[in-house]
């Protein structure tokens, strides 16, 4: 087997870290009991193992451990918080805010709830990949809702004024849901400081096991009331019924812990990193930055080179390096990125733009090897179109 290639697609999902790996392991095998079974200490392990999860979730984004609800990972989570809300306050309106660069997650339970006779307004974005906060505004009617913009986006990691968004909807009383899974555990997320109502994330984002993530949902000074998605059994408090994915749950504790204590550190290396590949990738001819450079996460560049076949290069630099064009949930379609389109670029353009996302593992010697494979490649392919023209 030739060496594979070097993984800069760490907005799709991470490896799991060793050290969750080790935290998960006896919840397979040794403590394998249900945490909702209270008569026996196989029982009362596996609860107690969740609950020091929930804590530790919890403080990683400021909230009370009675606020974190387990689910099967962040589509569910944001279905949750949509379907949830949308249903249960259908007595006061039936409209909700969105926008066009959420994730897919988002935005097909957007559709899903327009077919079931919601009213979704897609604010559009600037070509920074920012909403305007006065289009936002002007969006709100009296039958509107809720309003969901995502922390960070997936694609170009473009971070949304989230402080002003949740501003504009408590001064509307209305609801904000977040999906912030490309935020939490890479920047300081503080749902108390953020203002955030609801807030989706998962664990295979930040180096734990697939299959496990959380909503958040406020509890004070008002509970945030939503309608079940899952029935049978009442299991976290109601919400999402169904025996709970102890070693899930824990892997997810455990990387929330190793989050915090890292953040700071894994930030400063990765964005050095990150910065010294968009540095030399920029400076190739014909190359753009998609989206605002200064409000990003620190571990995604998202660039264009212009006049290049894409989908060629992709094709080209992929025994070499792993990365998109799009998110993994949309590239299976040939089509270029919505989410570069809705920020002005031509299909051509968002054709010939890659993602790539590092993350703690990814080592210097990679990042050098990914500069010289992406400058070769682009070099290579703007010899070929020069010689068709
Ligand atoms: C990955 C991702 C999701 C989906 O998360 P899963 O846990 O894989 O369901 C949702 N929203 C955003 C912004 C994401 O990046």
């Amino acid at each position: 087997m030739p060496p594979k290639p070097v993984y800069l697609d760490n907005n799709a999902t991470t490896a799991l870290d060793p050290r969750v790996f080790e935290v998960m392991t006896p919840f397979f095998m040794e403590q394998y009991g249900n945490a909702a079974s209270t008569t026996h200490i196989y029982g009362w392990e596996a609860k107690e193992a969740v609950e020091e999860a929930r804590e530790k979730i919890a403080g990683l984004i400021n909230a009370t451990p009675k606020e974190i609800i387990f689910t099967s990972g962040a589509t569910e989570s944001d279905n949750l918080a949509l379907k949830g809300v949308f249903e249960q306050h259908a007595g006061k309106g039936n409209h909700i805010i969105t926008c066009t660069t959420e994730h897919k997650a988002v935005l097909d339970t957007c559709q899903h709830l327009e077919k079931s006779g919601g009213e979704i307004t897609y604010l559009p974005v600037m070509p920074s990949g920012l909403i305007d906060l006065s289009l936002l505004e002007k969006a709100i009617r009296p039958s509107t809702i809720l309003i969901a913009i995502m922390y960070a986006n997936n694609e170009t990691g473009v971070i949304q004024p989230v402080h002003e968004i949740s501003a504009i909807a408590h001064r509307h009383k209305l609801l904000f849901f977040c999906d912030a899974t490309q935020a939490v555990g890479k920047i300081p997320v503080d749902v108390q400081k953020d203002g955030i109502d609801l807030m989706a994330f998962t664990s295979h984002k930040i180096y734990g096991p697939k299959g496990s993530g959380a909503l958040y949902i406020r509890r004070k000074p008002a509970t945030v009331s939503l309608t079940a998605q899952m029935d049978g059994g009442g299991h976290e408090r109601g919400f999402r019924s169904g025996t709970l994915n102890v070693p899930g749950i824990v892997g997810l504790g455990a990387a929330c812990d190793l989050s915090a204590q890292q953040m700071s550190s894994d930030s400063t290396r990765i964005k050095q990193l990150r910065d010294k590949l968009e540095t030399a990738l920029l400076q190739l001819p014909g190359s753009y930055l998609n989206g605002c450079a200064d409000k990003r996460i620190p571990n995604v560049t998202n660039i264009c080179f212009d006049d290049i076949d894409g989908q060629g290069m992709m094709l080209a630099l992929s025994k070499h390096i792993a990365i998109s064009s799009g998110s993994a949930c949309t590239s299976v379609t040939q089509e270029p990125s919505f989410v570069l389109k809705a920020m002005g670029l031509s299909d051509d353009r968002a054709r010939s733009s890659f993602r790539f996302s590092l993350g703690r593992f990814t080592t210097a010697e990679e990042i050098d090897f990914a500069i010289e494979k992406v400058s070769s490649t682009v070099k290579q392919f703007r010899d070929i179109s020069s010689l068709h023209s």
